[in-house]
């Protein structure tokens, strides 16, 4: 890249190249955290109601390895990172969405958070007056007015009521388009757990009210997407206890999120590589929702400090101790979940065999 630079050669990245090729609409979905969920949620939805829709891009397959496959009349439900939207020209999805925006990747944007929220706002800057915007209303960094005035612009939101796009109220997901509702199910619908996942979901309903699907038919296939291996995935139940993989919460973030999902009292497995995480930000929700953290990895220690005045820590030297020593501990309508907040490389290869080991350990118990 550098020699390309210096010789003035323009650089594209493999999405923009794709992009050109495509005969079929784009659903672009970018944010910091829930793209592959949303992603995929957004292709079984689409699929289940009828539309051909193709699942590519930063998830597998990359859009260059299908765009020559997907025909007019065809879907393409995009996972999009802010590195693949860097070296963007022309890239004009049919819809975009940006689920939420925090500080990520910063080493790559010389440590400035406008550098990577620029890089985000960059999927919707060719969109014109017939496509669609998805804007989680409740983000803070994400903006509320953006430059481009010609998209039509929907928002999603836990909190507030929206005239065009979607919200939660009590115990429904409605959504109004031009404040007439159009649309509408129970959050018990949605079948992943978490605030989180609402949100992700209700960026998937307006995606489908725009292309007009059947009501009938989304409220069923939200019902059956059977979720994303290592994100808050269900592995088993045991004399009362479920026990939960959730290797890809890789932050802190992840992890005060995946603690919200959760009523019943917590075995939590933590630890493993640490990017200089700072616990604070789940402080308050591990005093109040878990029994026990069983610390493991290179990070083990930094567990145990920080976290043995609030709660009861043990350090352990395996994934498969964590779990036979959870196995023993936890009684019925209590939660075993790793969820471990670092990087794995210290005793895996990567998340998802650590996910794999975890899930390995529990069903032989
Ligand atoms: P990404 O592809 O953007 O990394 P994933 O869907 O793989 O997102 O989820 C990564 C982690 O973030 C998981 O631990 C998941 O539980 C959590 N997560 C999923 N959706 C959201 C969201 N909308 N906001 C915050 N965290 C989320």
């Amino acid at each position: 890249m550098t020699e390309a630079r210096k010789k003035n050669i323009k650089i594209i990245s493999e999405l923009e190249f794709s992009a050109g090729f495509c005969k079929g609409e784009i659903i672009s979905i970018t944010g910091t955290n829930g793209k592959t969920t949303t992603t995929s949620l957004c292709a079984h939805v689409f699929n289940e109601c009828g539309l051909k829709t193709y699942l590519a891009g930063n998830i597998r397959p990359a859009f260059s390895e299908v765009v020559l496959d997907v025909m007019e009349n065809e879907y393409v439900a995009l996972e999009t990172s802010s590195f693949q939207l860097d070296h963007t020209y022309d890239f004009k999805p049919n819809i975009a969405a940006i689920l939420n925006i925090t500080p990520d990747h910063l080493d790559r944007y010389e440590n400035n958070i406008q550098n990577y929220i620029d890089s985000k706002l960059r999927v919707f800057k060719n969109q014109d007056k017939k496509d669609f915007l998805i804007l989680n209303l409740d983000d803070k960094l994400t903006p509320k007015e953006i430059s481009n005035k010609k998209v039509n612009i929907f928002y999603f939101s836990l909190n507030h009521e929206v005239k065009n796009g979607a919200y939660i109220s009590g115990k429904e997901i409605i959504y109004k388009y031009n404040g007439k509702r159009e649309f509408s199910c129970l959050i018990s619908d949605v079948s992943l757990r978490g605030e989180h996942n609402y949100a992700n979901a209700m960026a998937v309903i307006i995606m489908a009210m725009i292309y007009k699907l059947n009501s009938e038919k989304i409220i069923s296939a939200l019902r059956s997407f059977p979720g994303v291996e290592h994100r808050l995935e269900f592995v088993r139940e045991i004399n009362g206890v479920q026990y939960i993989n959730d290797s890809k919460a890789t932050n802190v973030d992840s992890v005060w999120y995946a603690l919200r999902s959760f009523e019943q009292p917590i075995f939590l497995i933590l630890g493993g590589k640490d990017k200089g995480n700072d616990y604070n930000q789940i402080k308050d929700l591990v005093a109040a929702k878990v029994k026990k953290i069983f610390a493991i990895g290179s990070s083990s220690e930094n567990v145990y400090n920080f976290f043995h005045k609030i709660v009861k820590v043990e350090m352990k030297m395996s994934m498969d101790d964590c779990v036979s020593a959870a196995n023993k501990e936890a009684r019925e309508n209590e939660i075993v979940l790793l969820s471990p907040a670092c990087a794995s490389f210290d005793m895996f290869e990567n998340y998802e065999h650590r996910g794999r080991v975890f899930k390995e350990a529990v069903n032989n118990l």
